[in-house]
């Protein structure tokens, strides 16, 4: 079912997703070469105590996943891209990282993800991450009363297509508010002006991810990181963003944090 949200919904959002920027702004800045996950995820963890906020992924358990996740942050390392399950490893010089963080504040939800390189990049790295944050820009740009979900999963798929990506829409977009996960998906692929109109007051995670030379995904034997089939690396870009008469509202907006 589609929830629309009223002004003063959105405004009660505004915590949440100003809470999961700056949890991912302080990650950013603190995630370096030789930073291990399970610091990463513990760190999460208590920013979330000390904001009395909640976390939606430790008990988060759907059907895909092997067991409840057990962890506030996924963190998905190079060839990693969606669902990474922190463990014991420290990053090495080079690593692309990808951070993906949901939490609830005063009953609402906001989630967004950041794909960055610790240490020394490659140049195809910098490039697949800048693909999935110009899709994400232009997601939020069609994400405007009056046009369809078809919109935005064409504006995504356009820039992934014009850099010579494939993709994946097994996962994409999907419905926020008070749980994480709602209708409707936000495929990041579709043909402009079909689906879902989208209205005053829908609120909806824009999530494009994209892999360098695969559109295919294994599943790791911990039950939940998706990786490449053919070990080329990912990247994945998200906000929250609620769709308003005044244009779209990006609740987990960062960069006032300098980080964007
Ligand atoms: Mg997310």
């Amino acid at each position: 079912m589609i929830e629309l949200r009223t002004p003063a919904e959105i405004d009660a959002m505004r915590p949440a997703g100003r809470f999961v920027a700056e949890v991912l702004a302080t990650l950013r800045d603190e995630t370096k070469v030789g930073t291990n996950l399970l610091h990463l995820d513990r760190r999460a963890h208590d920013m979330i105590r000390a904001a009395g906020a909640e976390s939606c992924y430790i008990d988060y358990h759907p059907s895909f996943g092997a067991s409840p996740f057990g962890k506030v942050l996924c963190t998905s390392i190079n060839d990693a891209v969606l669902h990474g399950l922190p463990h014991d490893y420290v990053l090495r010089d080079g690593d692309l990282v990808s951070l993906d963080f949901a939490a609830s504040v005063d009953g609402w939800v906001a989630d967004s993800a950041i794909s960055f390189v610790v240490g020394t990049a490659r140049d195809e790295d910098l490039a697949l991450i800048d693909t999935t944050r110009r899709a994400l820009a232009a997601a939020i740009d069609a994400a405007t009363v009056g046009r369809k979900i078809g919109d935005i999963s064409a504006a995504v798929a356009a820039v992934a297509h014009a850099d010579g990506l494939s993709i994946n829409t097994d996962f994409g977009g999907h419905g926020v508010g008070r749980t994480m996960h709602g209708d409707p998906h936000v495929p990041n692929d579709g043909k402009a002006g079909r689906g879902y109109p989208l209205r005053d007051g829908l609120v909806v995670a824009l999530e494009p991810w994209f892999l360098q030379t695969t559109d295919e995904l294994v599943t790791d034997p911990d039950g939940w990181t998706l990786r490449s089939a053919d070990g080329s690396r990912g990247a994945h870009s998200e906000h929250t963003v609620a769709i308003t008469s005044d244009g779209p509202v990006v609740l987990t907006d960062r960069s006032f944090l300098g980080v964007d």
